[in-house]
C-alpha cells in the first residue's frame, strides 16, 4: 500500500484539526512528515506528540522559538518564518500537502509546493482566487494534481465521472448563512458576534464572515471556474439552507447528479486524500425520510453583493479577482476589530475594484504582479478603509 507522506499547512485551524482527525483513523496509510502553522504553541506542541513529525513549522517567528524550548528532547525540527514555511512544502519526504492555510497568504506556499512536484489538497480557495492562472499553469506543467477539499468543489469532482465537455452547467450550492431573508436594514445591526455563528458549519472566522456575507460562495464560483475550467456563465448558484446537498452538475443530455451528505468537512477531506477510492468513514448518514424536504431558492443579490461582485470580477479576469479577495480579507479584518459596519465589507469590496478598474487585465500575470497589486491594495484599505466610508 502506498502509504501518503503529508505536509499539513495550517494543521490547529478547523481544517487542519480535521484532517489529523481522519489520518489518524488509517495510520496504515498516512505518515505525518509536516506540520504547519502560524502562532498556536499549545495545539502545535500537543499534534507534534501525537504524530512526531520530522518537522515543526511556525511561521511567528517568537512562537517557533518559545515551542523549540518545549520540545527539547524531541526528534522534530522546528522552524520559524516565511523561510519554514516553503522548507515545509517542499520537504524531500512529502509527498502530498494538505493546505488549508487561510487567506491569499497560502499563493506564494502552494506554488512552491506545485513546482516541487506534490500532490495538492487544497481547501485554501484564496489562493485559486487570487492566482488561478499561475498555480493551474503551474499545476500543468509540473504534472501535479489539485484535489478540491472545499465541499461543493468536492462534490462536483465526485459527480464528473469523464471530462468536463459534457458538461452544460455546475450548481453549487449555499447555505445562505446566518442572515439569509434579512433586508438591508436589518444587516446594519449585524455584530462580529452575530457574524461567527454560522447555522450549519464550524469553520475559521474567516470564511464563517465570508459566509455571511455570500462573499464565500463568490469566491468558490471563481474557485469553480479555475479548477474545472468552466466559464462563469456555466456556474450558478443556489441557496440550500439544509446543506445536505452539497453541489451538482447539469450534464447536456438534461440529467443532474447531485453529491448529498451530512454537512460535515471530514467527507471531502477524506475524500481528497482517499481518491479514487472511498474509505470508512463514521460521519452521520443523511436519513432522507427524515430529513423530509430540502428546498432550494435565488440568492438575493440585491442584500448579499458580495456574490454579484465575486461573479463582476471573475469575469473581468486578470487581477481583478485578486483585487476583490484582497480588499475583503481587508475588510473582513477591520468588521472583526468593530471598526466597520458588516455592510461596509461589499461597500469596501466595490469601492477597491472601482478603483483598480482602470487597469486592463493581462493575459498572463506573474507572480510579482500579484503580490504587488496585492500588497497595494493591502496598504490602501488599511490606510484609508475607515475614512472611505465617511
Ligand atoms: P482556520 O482559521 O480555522 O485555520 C487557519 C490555519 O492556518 C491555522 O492553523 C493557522 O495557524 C494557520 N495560519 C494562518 N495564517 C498562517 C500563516 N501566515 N502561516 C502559517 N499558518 C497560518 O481556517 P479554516 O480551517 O476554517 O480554513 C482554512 C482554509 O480552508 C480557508 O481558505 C477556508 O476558506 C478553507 N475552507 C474551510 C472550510 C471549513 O469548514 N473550515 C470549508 C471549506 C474551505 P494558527 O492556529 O497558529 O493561527
Ligand atoms: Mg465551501
Amino acid at each position: 500500500m502506498l502509504v501518503q507522506q503529508l505536509a499539513i499547512v495550517g494543521s490547529t485551524g478547523s481544517i487542519g484539526q480535521q484532517t489529523l482527525e481522519v489520518v489518524s483513523r488509517f495510520p496504515e496509510r498516512f505518515r505525518v512528515c509536516v506540520l504547519v502553522a502560524s502562532s498556536n504553541i499549545d495545539l502545535m506542541e500537543k499534534q507534534i506528540r501525537q504524530f512526531s513529525p520530522q518537522l515543526a513549522v511556525l511561521t511567528e517567528p517568537s512562537a517557533a522559538a518559545i515551542l523549540e524550548q518545549r520540545l527539547d528532547g524531541l526528534s522534530t525540527m522546528v522552524l520559524g518564518g516565511q523561510e519554514g514555511l516553503l522548507e515545509a512544502v517542499t520537504h524531500p519526504d512529502v509527498n502530498t500537502v494538505m493546505m488549508a492555510i487561510s487567506g491569499m497568504v497560502g499563493l506564494v506556499p502552494t506554488l512552491a509546493a506545485i513546482k516541487a512536484s506534490k500532490k495538492i489538497a487544497l481547501a485554501n480557495k484564496e489562493t485559486l482566487v487570487a492566482g488561478g492562472d499561475v498555480i493551474m499553469a503551474a499545476a500543468r506543467a509540473n504534472g501535479v494534481q489539485i484535489l478540491p477539499v472545499d465541499s461543493e468543489h468536492s462534490a462536483i469532482w465526485q459527480c464528473l465521472h469523464s471530462s468536463t465537455s459534457e458538461v452544460e452547467k455546475l450548481i453549487l450550492t449555499a447555505s445562505g448563512g446566518p442572515f439569509r431573508g434579512w433586508t438591508k436594514e436589518e444587516l446594519e445591526r449585524v455584530t462580529p458576534a452575530m457574524a461567527l455563528r454560522h447555522p450549519k458549519w464550524n469553520m475559521g472566522p474567516k470564511i464563517t464572515v465570508d459566509s455571511a456575507t455570500l462573499m464565500n460562495k463568490g469566491l468558490e464560483v471563481i474557485e469553480a471556474h479555475w479548477l474545472f475550467n468552466m466559464p462563469y456563465e456555466r456556474i450558478e448558484v443556489v441557496v440550500h439552507p439544509q446543506s445536505i446537498v452539497h453541489s451538482a452538475v447539469l450534464f447536456q443530455d438534461g440529467a443532474m447528479l447531485a453529491q448529498l451528505g451530512a454537512p460535515d468537512m471530514r467527507v471531502p477531506i477524506q475524500y481528497a486524500l482517499s481518491w479514487p477510492d472511498r474509505w470508512p468513514s463514521p460521519v452521520d448518514r443523511p436519513d432522507l425520510a427524515q430529513l423530509g424536504q430540502l428546498t432550494f431558492e435565488k440568492p438575493d443579490l440585491g442584500v448579499f453583493p458580495c456574490l454579484a461582485l465575486a461573479y463582476h470580477a471573475g469575469r473581468m479576469g486578470g487581477t481583478m479577482p485578486l483585487v476583490l479577495n484582497t480588499a475583503n480579507e481587508e475588510a473582513v479584518k477591520l468588521f472583526l476589530a468593530g471598526q466597520v459596519p458588516f455592510t461596509a465589507i461589499p461597500r469596501l469590496v466595490e469601492m477597491a475594484m472601482e478603483r483598480y478598474g482602470r487597469e486592463t487585465a493581462e493575459d498572463e500575470i506573474s507572480i510579482e504582479e500579484i503580490l504587488l497589486v496585492e500588497r497595494e491594495t493591502r496598504e490602501w484599505l488599511q490606510r484609508d478603509g475607515s475614512a472611505l466610508l465617511a
